[in-house]
């Protein structure tokens, strides 16, 4: 009686091979409830900072916890503050004779500005504000000129005919232009998009002259105003002399010259520091030496609050929640499924795994960024870093993008081996390494896979929400997800990094 149930149980697994994979945890059902928990309404779009990215944290955390994830170290919070704002709500002026500018539709201060500062002074136009002598190419846009104590008025962009001059493009970003200013002995800087700059239409500045969004950068504050002012603005100071910028613009051989009007500009930045946590959890791998070495699995699981202007939703007139299902619950609810099957069947994986929730990643990577500065084990046993961003549109093509697999040399191999055997349209691109957590990585040498599924209408939107995810989707990228970090975990011998041409 019991040889025959075992026969029938034989009997039936050859026929029905995929009920031995039902016991499997990466499940529509595992995905969609976690995707529904962090992009419902009541986390209000996971702000950093706020309480409901706590609530979001502690979320993860209980998942890693019930999945039999360990923490690396006491706690499966790493803590920091990041400056996540610059706001500029309070006393920012910029005016000038029978001109009253509005904050963000006329200027804005950039981040590199003085904090706290103003000036009331004339303003000098010069060019690009280019001056370098190199064996090649000579500019200097403050010849003849004093521009002591005073504003001077200044293109972004380079001049025309040099657009793809490597040497120039570097020298030529608004940093290095204002420094240049500074060591003239301007007092103030106005910075104006040239007609390239002003037409270039992206990501984070879809209209025509948009405003820089101003945000929390590395680069030390300079000791004066900078302000950026839209190409209407600029027009209105050059009035008086019957110029206009795009007269400016085109004429390369333009000498400094001193505009009529006199501004006065008052520049007011407050930094807005939080409390906040990258979520970690590591699964240990088995092989006695290997077993020292980590993969990373990563996804950042902050979003863009209640959006408006300047916080990167392209909908910045809008305030309502952004909910961010695809940007990035989708990719939080993958780690921590991938995260629970892998834990289960740790057996099957010689090197250890770390699975990381990053935070603040919408204001410039700032999670990744911390944890790979103080990184819980040693940096050199991090051996590649995958990072979700973005999986929950699986399209029609079920198309899945890989950047940076060219960043090891088992990458392509090992990738293209699994795309054969996946339902998926899978792209392994060598570089494209961008957009994401990943970069962080990438920036200390350390092997990258960057993942997603593409964009779409419903990007940084309130109308990111889950009905319009392909959550059966999602989970293949969690089964190719799972099976590319069991292939990986288990390489024979070393993995080294290979350096990529285009990263940005
Ligand atoms: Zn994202």
């Amino acid at each position: 009686m019991l040889k025959k149930t075992f026969f029938c149980c034989i009997i039936f697994l050859v026929f029905f091979p995929h009920f031995i994979s039902a016991q499997s945890l990466i499940t529509q059902q595992a995905i969609r409830d976690r995707i529904a928990f962090l992009a419902s309404d009541q986390m209000k779009g996971r702000f950093p900072g706020t309480p409901e990215s706590w609530v979001c944290a502690k979320f993860i955390r209980t998942n890693f916890k019930t999945a039999g994830l360990e923490p690396l170290g006491k706690h499966y919070f790493q803590y920091f503050q990041p400056t996540v704002k610059l706001d500029t709500e309070k006393n920012n002026t910029f005016q000038f004779e029978g001109f009253n500018g509005t904050l963000i539709r006329d200027y804005i201060p950039l981040s590199f500005s003085k904090r706290k500062t103003s000036l009331i002074n004339k303003v000098i136009f010069c060019g690009y504000g280019l001056q370098f002598n190199f064996d090649s190419l000579s500019f200097d846009d403050y010849k003849g000129v004093n521009v002591t104590g005073k504003w001077v008025m200044i293109l972004r962009g380079v001049p025309g005919g040099f657009g793809k001059d490597p040497t120039l493009r570097a020298s030529a970003t608004d940093y290095a232009k204002a420094r240049i200013a500074l060591r003239n002995g301007a007092a103030g800087i106005l910075f104006v998009s040239n007609k390239g700059l002003a037409d270039k239409k992206t990501e984070s500045s879809p209209n025509y002259d948009d405003l820089q969004r101003l945000r929390p950068r590395k680069t030390v504050s300079l000791d004066v105003p900078v302000i950026q002012i839209k190409r209407t603005v600029a027009d209105l100071l050059l009035q008086p002399q019957n110029k206009t910028i795009q007269q400016l613009d085109s004429l390369n051989e333009e000498q400094p010259f001193e505009l009529i009007p006199t501004v006065n500009a008052v520049v007011d930045i407050q930094p807005r520091k939080v409390k906040t946590a990258n979520v970690v959890g590591v699964i240990q791998g088995t092989d006695p030496e290997l077993k020292d070495e980590y993969i990373v699995l990563g996804a950042h699981y902050d979003h863009l609050g209640m959006g408006g202007f300047f916080t990167g939703s392209l909908q910045p007139d809008t305030v309502a929640i952004h909910n961010g299902a695809d940007d990035n619950a989708s990719g939080s609810a993958a780690i921590m499924t991938v995260a629970a099957q892998l834990a289960k069947d740790h057996q099957l994986l010689k090197r250890s795994v770390i699975i990381v929730a990053f935070s603040t990643e919408e204001e410039g990577l700032l999670g990744s960024e911390y944890f790979i500065e103080h990184p819980p084990v040693p940096i050199e046993k991090i051996k590649v870093m995958i990072n979700l961003d973005m999986v929950g549109h699986l399209d029609q093509q079920k198309e899945l993008y890989i950047g940076g697999c060219g960043t090891f040399a088992q990458g392509i191999p090992l990738l293209d081996s699994l795309k054969k055997e996946s339902a998926l349209k899978v792209y392994v691109i060598a570089g494209g390494v961008g957009g994401s957590d990943h970069v962080s990585f990438y920036r200390k040498n350390i092997p990258v896979l960057g993942m997603h599924t593409g964009g779409h209408p419903e990007y940084h939107t309130p109308k990111d929400d889950l009905e319009t995810l392909n959550i059966p989707g999602e989970e293949k990228v969690c089964d190719f997800v799972y099976e590319a970090i069991k292939k990986i975990a288990n390489i024979p011998g070393k993995i080294e990094f290979i350096k990529q041409g285009d990263s940005d």
